[in-house]
């Protein structure tokens, strides 16, 4: 690679002029400029690399210009660009049944969008329509999605701006042992206390109506909370009493990002419905979905389903996703996670949270951790305040420029850093990434005051 800041300069130019971003005050962002990426690196027009701690948004699980994912992006596109979601097309059906082959249970259906939060949104229409209910019970501190009803679904800061958002979404705690929200000593009482509350919730809002519980597997952006060993088969035993749609929301944790297809496979519960986008195919084309269980999909077999999008199973995305899952079998992308979150990421991420006093605790999975920063270890006291921003989040801001620097690209949010890089990423880098981070770390470390 040659670098050419002059084009850069160009990039930045019309972006500026041209280009609104999301989540930003528009005059108070500088986008960097990137000129290109491979495997776990991107870099800029002046050639300076990164490696990525992030994934971009968590999405680029099989790494940047996979050589065989491009060249089928390539073939499916000089076959067939684009058809109507009427029709029966082959990427399309190919796509559907691999990605039914790995969902558990009778998981057995795809109805494909193309992100996110148009997966969320659907799978909650589908539970409603499903139990004739209206009320969908999501959690604090999750994520998911930004139109109409995602985004009152999310518990998250994201979501105030968009309120009063649509009406039914009630809001509960998930289990967070760490900074647990109800006093719990340990992870077996937060489990324990956490389907209490969620038992007691339904109590009250009445069981008859509420058509779903969505739930992220694992919380991704809100801070990597893996739940404790119980709960999620807790939420799917509550569900069948009283007839509660459970949706798995896997738009982050699923497609490798835990070592495993579909993130509940780790605890070996089987949801009503698992929304997926992001990791499906790594963003090469926009994709996403909702894998839905054969008795739910019976609802809709003499019923019209009233929903669907122009691009619902886009050949291109489709084809994008069945070269993906082959290249993750093909290549042992989940045994590679597996092998260096086990032999990397947990036994050095222990290590530095003994050193770095700022470091409160690491948690995680697969390729998918955070390590929660603190002012003062004893107290717990988050390093910057919850959803801080501009001087307020300094520490967190220099935490990150000290990384980048170094040519790591950090994934941070409120307190936390994430360990999340892509899945292709081999041993040598991310001990190379993990040394850059344990250095930066000095930084937070001086606003340590406990
Ligand atoms: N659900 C979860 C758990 C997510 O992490 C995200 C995005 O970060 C979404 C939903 C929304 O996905 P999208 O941005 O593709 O609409």
């Amino acid at each position: 690679f040659v670098p050419d800041p002059e084009k850069g300069a160009r990039v930045a130019q019309d972006d500026r002029a041209h280009v609104f971003h999301s989540w930003s005050a528009q005059a108070q962002i500088s986008p960097l400029p990137i000129a290109g990426a491979s495997g776990s690196h991107f870099w800029d027009f002046e050639g300076k690399r990164y490696l990525d701690f992030s994934s971009q948004l968590v999405n680029v699980n099989i790494g940047y210009q996979h050589p065989k994912l491009v060249a089928a992006i390539q073939e499916a596109a000089a076959r067939q660009c684009t058809i109507a979601p009427s029709f029966a097309d082959e990427s399309r059906s190919e796509a559907a049944r691999m990605i039914a082959e790995r969902a558990p249970g009778s998981l057995d259906k795809v109805f494909f969008t193309n992100g996110g939060a148009e997966a969320t949104e659907n799978a909650m229409r589908m539970a409603k329509l499903h139990t004739g209910r209206n009320k969908v019970l999501t959690t604090y501190r999750s994520y998911h999605g930004a139109t109409a009803g995602s985004i009152a679904a999310t518990g998250d800061p994201r979501r105030w701006a968009n309120e009063p958002g649509v009406a039914g979404i009630v809001h509960f705690w998930g289990p967070y042992p760490y900074r647990s929200p109800f006093h719990s000593a340990d992870a077996a009482q937060e489990c324990e206390r956490a389907l209490q509350h969620l038992r007691e919730t339904i109590m009250v809002e009445g069981a008859h109506t509420i058509a779903a519980i969505m739930l992220e597997t694992v919380v991704g952006t809100n801070g990597i909370l893996v739940p404790p060993e119980g709960y999620l088969a807790g939420v799917r035993e509550i569900c069948d009493e009283h007839g509660i749609v459970y949706i798995a929301d896997e738009v982050m944790a699923g497609f490798g990002r835990c070592g495993e297809w579909f993130a509940v496979d780790h605890w070996g519960v089987v949801p009503d419905l698992i929304c997926f986008a992001k990791g499906v195919n790594s963003g090469y084309v926009p994709l996403g979905g909702v894998v839905i269980s054969a008795e739910i999909a019976a609802t809709f077999d003499e019923r019209v389903f009233p929903g669907g999008l122009t691009y619902s199973g886009h050949p291109l995305a489709c084809a994008s996703a069945v070269a993906s899952m082959r290249i993750f079998d093909e290549e042992g992308i989940l045994e590679n996670v597996r092998k260096v979150a086990d032999t990397v990421i947990a036994p050095r991420l222990a290590e530095i949270a003994d050193k770095h006093p700022s470091v409160g605790e690491v948690r995680g999975l697969g390729f998918f951790w955070a390590l929660d920063l603190v002012r003062d270890p004893e107290t717990r006291e988050p390093l910057v305040p919850y959803n801080a921003s501009g001087p307020a989040a300094a520490p967190m801001t220099e935490l990150a420029a000290a990384c980048k620097a170094e040519g790591l690209w950090p994934f941070t949010h409120f307190n936390r850093t994430h360990v999340v890089p892509p899945c292709t990423t081999t041993a040598e880098e991310m001990a190379e990434g993990l040394d850059i981070l344990d250095r930066a770390l000095d930084v937070t470390d001086r606003h340590v005051t406990g």
